[in-house]
């Protein structure tokens, strides 16, 4: 269970302008704001938002609550579900009563993996942009792929340095500890000497809805290596493959407010499409559609548009 104290700051943090506003384009009408309706389909807005107040109500179908209400009413979620998803969106740790010693340790694992993976995802991303050999190699990769400055940025794409160990080395200079580096993926032990899993890969870092970093797709520059294109993360507490759709983080709003959903099968082809205007996309990343995803999906719409080259 969550413990109440957690749950009152969840209420206290969420703002119902910002969490509406993820999945509606609010307009502002005097004290209060209106959107079309996210619960019925109509062509006039009679969907009304008091942030004063913080509460919705539309006065079409009747539908209205608080912020929580709401989460809960458009992820289809119950209450508890609804706080640990406004408590991930707000980046607050949840404090839970009465759990297993099991139930404990997991939830710390996940959280140091959250902690890691958000750490690794900038320093890659700072690694590409900042460093010399980063612009030379992992830069100029996206570059020639046509991709601009602020979808680099929106994607919070990459570079692993090619010598070897320099991310475990700033890793670890940062207090992680080697079991992590390894659980997540990120290192690898051979024979007792760490090396970087993804060196000299440019980092597509996969986020959950929310925003968290769950893991991470890496591909090779160099053609001929005889190593595999695309490295993932290996399935642990928080990346759970079947589950993951790339993406999802950047077009989840314009996939709700447009209705319908695009899916494709590479992180590039998300990204190109994002640079084109078309943000309602997301991709299984090489894995055929799971029933996990497509829960997902339909979370946000029913229409769902298959686009594979293969
Ligand atoms: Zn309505």
């Amino acid at each position: 269970m969550i413990a109440p104290g957690s749950i009152t700051e969840v209420l206290s943090r969420a703002d119902i302008l910002e969490i509406v506003g993820q999945f509606v384009r609010l307009k502002r009408r005097g004290a209060n704001h209106i959107a079309n309706c996210p619960f019925h389909s109509e062509k006039t807005p009679s969907f009304y938002v008091s942030g004063a107040k913080g509460i919705y109500k539309c006065f079409g179908c009747g539908k209205g609550g608080n912020v929580v209400t709401f989460v809960q009413e458009h992820e289809k979620l119950s209450y508890p579900e609804a706080i640990r998803w406004l408590a991930d969106y707000y980046k607050i740790t949840l404090e839970e009563t009465e759990r297993s010693p099991e139930q404990i340790q997991a939830q710390q694992s996940e959280e140091s993996l959250r902690i890691l993976n958000e750490f690794a995802a900038h320093y890659f991303h700072d690694a590409m942009l900042k460093t010399e050999e980063g612009q030379a190699i992992g830069l100029s990769y996206f570059k020639q792929r046509g991709f601009r400055k602020d979808i680099l940025e929106r994607f919070l794409l990459g570079y692993n340095p090619e010598d070897g160990s320099s991310f475990y080395k700033e890793a670890t200079s940062k207090g992680y500890n080697a079991d992590l580096l390894e659980k997540a993926g990120l290192v690898k032990n051979r024979n007792g000497q760490h090396y970087d899993s993804y060196r000299g890969r440019v980092i597509f870092p996969i986020q959950s809805m929310t925003g968290r970093v769950l893991g991470f797709g890496a591909r090779i520059l160099k053609s001929n290596d005889k190593a595999p294109k695309y490295i993932n993360t290996p399935e642990n507490e928080l990346y759970i493959k079947s589950r993951v759709l790339y993406g999802m983080y950047q077009s989840r709003q314009a996939i709700s407010k447009q209705n319908e959903c695009f899916l494709v099968e590479g992180y590039t082809d998300v990204i190109s499409l994002h640079q084109g205007g078309v943000e309602n996309v997301v991709a299984s990343s090489g894995t055929s559609l799971t029933e996990d995803q497509l829960r997902i999906i339909a979370q946000l719409t029913k229409n769902l548009t298959i686009l594979y080259d293969g």
